[in-house]
């Protein structure tokens, strides 16, 4: 078989490009390791109808039309409102964390840990935040994301 392109990895990234790409008339080949298209984001039916987000609930949102108008021609959405909150402490707070969580958990004369040029995420972070936030709603969030310490990332990704 002659393609023009092939893609390997049949995920979001994979696959809007080679759809592009087919769309422009080149001819494609896509392959991916796994059973199935749509990488991380893939859903499947539930015996029971109900839909299951297979590696972990995704949701979208965009506020382009030209997204919404190719995200749609391959797929139906079911409308959804969401109210993100973390349990802290007990208490269901906002995520992202509000102005008046900190008044309430540090007063009202609270101040960013850091001063100064951030040299990393960590400063960047504490350059917004007092620590205690910091510590509380950041620290292993985004440490567990990333797999390393907040001190060796780039500040840009923070700020
Ligand atoms: C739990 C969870 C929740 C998330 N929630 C959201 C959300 O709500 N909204 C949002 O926008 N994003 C969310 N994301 C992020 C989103 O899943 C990713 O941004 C997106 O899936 C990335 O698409 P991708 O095509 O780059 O990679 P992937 O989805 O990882 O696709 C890569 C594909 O390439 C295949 N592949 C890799 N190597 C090879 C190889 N050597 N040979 C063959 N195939 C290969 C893989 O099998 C996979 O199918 C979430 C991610 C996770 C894990």
């Amino acid at each position: 078989m002659k393609v023009d392109y092939l893609i390997v990895g049949a995920g979001l990234t994979g696959s809007v490009i080679a759809r592009s790409l087919a769309d422009a008339g080149r001819d494609v080949l896509i392959v991916d390791r796994r059973s199935h298209f749509g990488g991380n984001v893939h859903d499947h039916a539930h015996e029971s109808g109900i839909r299951i987000h297979t590696y972990g609930p995704h949701y979208f949102r965009t506020s382009s039309d030209r997204i919404w108008a190719f995200a749609t021609r391959f797929a139906s959405f079911f409308r959804y409102e969401a109210a993100l909150k973390s349990l802290v402490d007990g208490e269901l707070e906002n995520w992202p964390i509000a102005a008046s969580y900190i008044r309430r958990r540090i007063g009202e004369g609270w101040k960013p840990e850091f001063a100064g040029r951030p040299a990393n995420f960590e400063e960047a972070a504490l350059s917004l935040m007092p620590r205690a936030i910091y510590e509380t709603f950041i620290k292993e969030y985004n440490e567990k994301q990333w797999g390393v310490a907040n001190s060796t990332l780039a500040a840009s990704l923070c700020i």
